[in-house]
């Protein structure tokens, strides 16, 4: 049962659709085989350029789409049930994307925007570090400005398609410790000195190549610096914002994956001569899976509407992450509990789907620092 789309507009049902049927009859069967190879799927990307997907949020004259960020999220959540890699890489290229629309340059949207949107280049977020992650703005890498050039140089962690990537959203500091003395840079593929320096082995999400990036005295132009100098962090704070409303379409579009094989499942599966999902124990934890889905469909669609509607969504985002992400999980680990010895093993989907969810409680903000960000928020 996927999402329910009869109160959609004509346009954006239509869209819808035809993510539909591309995810399943071509994504999603496709994704066995990358998973297995952890191969990242380039042909998949190039195909959602030519459907259009890859700018869809942003505006018209820059090649986008001009769809509402809500529109963006419905092929997002769609695209994360048959192939949660694919729709992670479609969020991450689409955070590189927002930072430059909201705070670049003509030059830079011209130049780097416009190849996102048209799917010709594909983006990536480098803010992770080895000595930080939930304290970002604890980052040491650095930018030395050099004449009309910055030398920038450091290592990143947990880069998602940093080196597939054709530009990479790099937060480096310029200046003082914390957060004023950050500032961001869009670093090409290819700059010398800038690359994908160990490629992590994980437990999930295998198709989607997660690096650790080097900067080596890597030379980015003065015009590739995002924002002014000191205004980094808010350039990720605000990416991360957005960014986290695609976690949670990603989160309810794999417990949705997980609940309708459950369903299927202990609808086929017989014990005690009927089919266990005719026990009330069974119903209950559908009933359960079921609502938490639709519970977090809403808190992401009400938080990309606030967004939409150009008012503050930085609360309502963090709460969809978290408890999308936290759905999922529980959803994807009950979908394996369903399917008895055969949900542990990997000719049926759901291991891999308790698998996906994991990462989706620990990317763009733990759910611990989405706590955090909620509680100071509230007071
Ligand atoms: C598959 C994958 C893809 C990723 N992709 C990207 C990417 O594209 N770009 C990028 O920049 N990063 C990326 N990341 C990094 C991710 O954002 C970080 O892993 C995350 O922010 C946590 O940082 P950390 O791993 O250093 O953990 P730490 O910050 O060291 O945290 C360790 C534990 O301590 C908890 N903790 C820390 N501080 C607090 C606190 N104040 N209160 C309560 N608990 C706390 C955390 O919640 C966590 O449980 C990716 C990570 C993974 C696994």
């Amino acid at each position: 049962m996927p999402q329910d789309i009869r109160l959609l507009d004509d346009e954006q049902r239509a869209l819808v659709q035809m993510v539909r049927e591309f995810a399943t009859a071509e994504a999603k069967p496709l994704s066995i085989d990358y998973e297995a190879r952890s191969e990242d799927p380039k042909p998949l990307y190039d195909k959602l350029a030519e459907l259009g997907l890859t700018g869809v949020p942003f505006p018209e004259e820059r090649g986008g789409g001009g769809q509402p960020y809500s529109t963006y999220l419905l092929i997002v959540e769609e695209l994360a049930a048959a192939y949660l890699a694919l729709a992670i890489g479609l969020s991450v290229h689409t955070l590189c994307a927002f930072a430059i629309n909201e705070f670049g340059t003509e030059d830079q949207k011209k130049d780097v925007l416009e190849k996102l949107t048209a799917g010709e280049w594909f983006g990536a977020y480098a803010l992770s570090e080895p000595g930080s992650g939930s304290d970002a703005a604890a980052l040491t890498s650095k930018a030395v400005r050099d004449g009309d050039s910055y030398r920038l140089s450091g290592t990143k962690v947990f880069c998602t398609r940093g080196d597939e990537a054709d530009v990479v959203l790099v937060l480096a500091r310029t200046g003082e410790a914390g957060p004023k003395g950050i500032s961001s840079f869009l670093v090409e593929k290819g700059t010398p000195g800038f690359g994908g320096s160990k490629k992590e082995d994980k437990m999930g999400w295998r198709s989607s190549p997660t690096w650790m990036m080097s900067l080596d005295d890597a030379e980015v132009p003065a015009s590739r610096r995002l924002a002014d100098e000191g205004n980094g962090f808010k350039v990720a704070l605000a990416s991360l914002d957005s960014g986290r409303l695609g976690i949670a379409a990603c989160g309810i579009g794999v417990a949705q994956a997980a609940f309708d094989e459950a369903l299927k499942f202990t609808g086929e599966r017989e014990q005690f001569g009927k089919p266990v999902s005719a026990n009330e124990g069974v119903q209950f934890m559908l009933a359960d899976m079921s609502t938490a889905i639709e519970a977090g469909r809403r808190l992401y669609r009400h938080a990309a509407a606030l967004r939409d509607a150009g008012l503050n969504y930085s609360l309502q985002a963090a709460q969809a992450k978290l408890f999308c992400t936290d759905a999922a999980m529980r959803v994807t680990t009950d979908a394996v509990q369903l399917h008895g010895g055969y949900g542990y093993i990997t000719e049926y989907p759901v291991e891999r789907y308790m698998r996906e969810a994991k990462a989706l409680q620990i990317v763009e903000g733990t759910n611990q620092i989405q706590r955090y960000v909620i509680g100071r928020s509230l007071t």
